[in-house]
């Protein structure tokens, strides 16, 4: 029992800290009972969670087959202070979709990517990480359309490719990024995902979003972390929803 007050008081010092390091100008972890929608009338599926591993752990039993048109793209690029995202183009029969682990052979097709940083959203076993990745995508079959993104943390070490294509494009201003290969990011030989049923990460904290977590970490450089560093973060995941929404009105 005194195990356990111990833990419950590590993981509440670990999330003041993470309440204190969020960023001016995007949701305030601390301030989180005043957020509207689902986040104060939730059913107990938010995210982001710490994933347990080996709880919430689904075996795929197919590489996580990322299309072969996602390996040379051009993205448009939207970056200010708040966010660095890259969004897929429209495509034509299907090119960016792929098969949601575990749903036999429903499909999902590729919005958009962005970076959280600063912190990773999910932890892994109460880890977090430098930065996470948040593949975003829609699945298309003729159910309701539904929410699956896919995240990818990472930890200090080499500099990643895709990553400083993303803040080369930010440091220029660019609109566009090309030559983008998602499958550096998330390629086939992914055969082991996290997987559990959550909601978007900020207000309005809807809930029944399909989240894919991989467990083994990418790196990203001290310099990349010092860029983004310097931006200030508001969660992609909210700016996408309230766009899902309204569209879909
Ligand atoms: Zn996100």
């Amino acid at each position: 029992m005194l195990c356990h007050l111990v833990v419950y008081l590590i993981i509440g010092v670990l999330l003041i800290h993470r309440a204190g390091s969020s960023r001016e100008g995007g949701f305030q972890y601390s301030s989180q009972q005043h957020w509207s929608g689902t986040c104060s009338n939730n059913t107990g599926h938010q995210s982001p969670i710490n994933i347990q591993v080996p709880d919430n752990t689904v075996k795929v039993q197919d590489p996580l087959l990322v299309p072969a048109a996602t390996k040379d793209v051009t993205m448009e690029m939207m970056k200010d202070d708040h966010t660095v995202k890259v969004t897929f183009p429209e495509g034509i029969d299907g090119e960016f979709e792929f098969k949601i682990p575990t749903t036999n052979g429903v499909k999902t097709k590729a919005l958009q990517l962005h970076l959280h940083w600063g912190q990773s959203e999910h932890m892994i076993n109460f880890k977090w990480y430098k930065l996470e990745s948040h593949l975003v995508t829609l699945r298309v079959d003729d159910g309701q359309p539904k929410l699956t993104v896919f995240g990818r943390v990472f930890e200090l070490g080499e500099a990643n490719p895709m990553v400083e294509k993303m803040i080369e494009a930010a440091e220029r201003n660019a609109t566009q990024v090309e030559g983008f290969d998602l499958t550096v990011l998330y390629p086939p030989s992914i055969r082991h995902i996290l997987a559990y049923s959550g909601s978007l990460t900020t207000p309005p904290c809807t809930e029944g979003v399909s989240w894919f977590v991989v467990q083994e970490p990418l790196t990203i450089s001290e310099d990349q972390v010092k860029f983004l560093d310097k931006l200030d973060q508001i969660s992609e995941c909210f700016t996408y929803l309230m766009h899902f929404l309204t569209s879909s009105q």
